[in-house]
């Protein structure tokens, strides 16, 4: 029992440490989930999802489930067998996408790109002339790179654009509805300084409409999780599932400390947090993987040196700093940190514990 409280400083992939207010949360009596008490707390949850969205779409919610099923529920709805998705591939989430949207029995056009470098949009436009979705994730946590999801929302005609959103919600500039996303889908576990469970999910009234109205998944069917969401999407409030009430307390919680610092301020604050880690690491002389220009603040990734043993000094910060930074993903493992600047641990600070505590465990 004690192991488990243990504290850590939690600089990996995610999760991320989390707000405080997120975490008193868990400790409130828990509610029935359609007591009208929770029902304010779900409304004002949905309210602060539309504000970090940068969306004004009603069908925006707290999906229950991590981001992978935000990622399920967004295929699985917009696609029907023979339909043809364009995928954007650079890195290991854009492949998942690719498997899970095959798995709908969709045609999935592939367009790889180097890892460690930003999607194409030209290249991931031209890739079918008429797709019904077009998928990208904006922040690729297995090479730290952000893409630019508001060209390919330029360049998308007709297909529905479908965006990841796991590790940019919150803590980089996202604005859904200006960018021209008509279906995200994100995790609680980064930016949003909340622990790992929920998938912020938005799409628009357009894209609703175009969906599959008989999915393969009973438990994502977006058609009937309208009237969980109740009024928010113009709909009676029905009982589809129990919704997970702790979880979406401790959401609104750390939505409202987030809501209350700024967004503007929060994305600011993560954004001098990864600039000062990348300019500390290189100054070590590390060199970093992502491309430069295309650097998530949120999530850094960097080369591990020659020589140096990446297991060995992952497990050196973990015993002797509790302090836990990610290997790298796919090929990547054990050539690659990865180490994350997200929530209440995007500050100054932190930046100089994961620098100090990096270059003891290296020496
Ligand atoms: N997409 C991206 C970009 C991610 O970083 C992650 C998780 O790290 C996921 C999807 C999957 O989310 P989860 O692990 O919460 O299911």
């Amino acid at each position: 029992m004690s192991q488990s409280l243990t504290y850590r400083h939690l600089f990996g992939p995610g999760p991320s440490n989390c707000y405080p207010e997120a975490i008193a949360a868990l400790g409130h009596p828990v509610l029935g989930h359609l007591d009208p008490l929770f029902i304010e707390i779900l409304d004002a949850t949905c309210n602060g999802l539309r504000q970090v969205w940068g969306t004004a779409n009603a069908r925006t919610l707290p999906l229950s489930g991590t981001g992978s099923a935000g990622m399920e529920a967004a295929f699985v709805n917009m696609l029907s067998p023979g339909e043809v998705a364009v995928v954007a591939v650079n890195g290991l989430f854009g492949e998942r996408m690719c498997e899970v949207a095959r798995r709908t029995g969709a045609e999935v056009v592939r367009v790889d790109h180097e890892w460690g470098q930003p999607i194409d949009p030209q290249r991931v436009a031209a890739a079918h002339p008429s797709p019904k979705v077009m998928a990208a994730v904006h922040a690729e946590t297995s090479t730290g790179v952000r893409s630019d999801i508001a060209a390919l929302g330029q360049l998308k005609g007709d297909a529905l654009l479908i965006t990841d959103a796991v590790t940019s919600i919150g803590g980089l500039e996202l604005r859904a509805d200006d960018w021209g996303i008509d279906v995200g889908y994100a995790g609680t576990q980064k930016c949003l300084g909340v622990a790992p469970g929920l998938s912020p999910f938005t799409i628009s009234d357009a894209a609703f409409e175009r969906r599959n109205k008989n999915p393969q998944s009973w438990y994502l069917d977006l058609g009937l999780l309208g009237g969980y969401v109740g009024a928010a999407s113009g709909t009676a409030r029905t009982y589809h599932h129990t919704a997970p009430v702790a979880m979406i307390a401790s959401l609104e919680a750390g939505l409202g400390h987030l809501l209350n610092e700024g967004l503007e301020a929060v994305q600011a604050r993560h954004t001098a947090a990864g600039v000062a880690l990348q300019n500390g690491l290189q100054e070590m002389g590390l060199e970093l993987f992502a491309a430069e220009g295309f650097r998530l603040p949120s999530l850094t990734t960097v080369r591990v040196p020659e020589g140096v043993n990446s297991a060995a000094v992952r497990a050196y910060l973990l015993e002797h700093f509790s302090l836990e930074i990610g290997s790298g993903a796919g090929k990547f493992a054990s050539s690659v940190w990865r180490i994350g600047m997200m929530g209440p641990n995007a500050n100054p600070a932190s930046v100089i514990l994961v620098l100090g505590a990096l270059k003891e465990a290296i020496a």
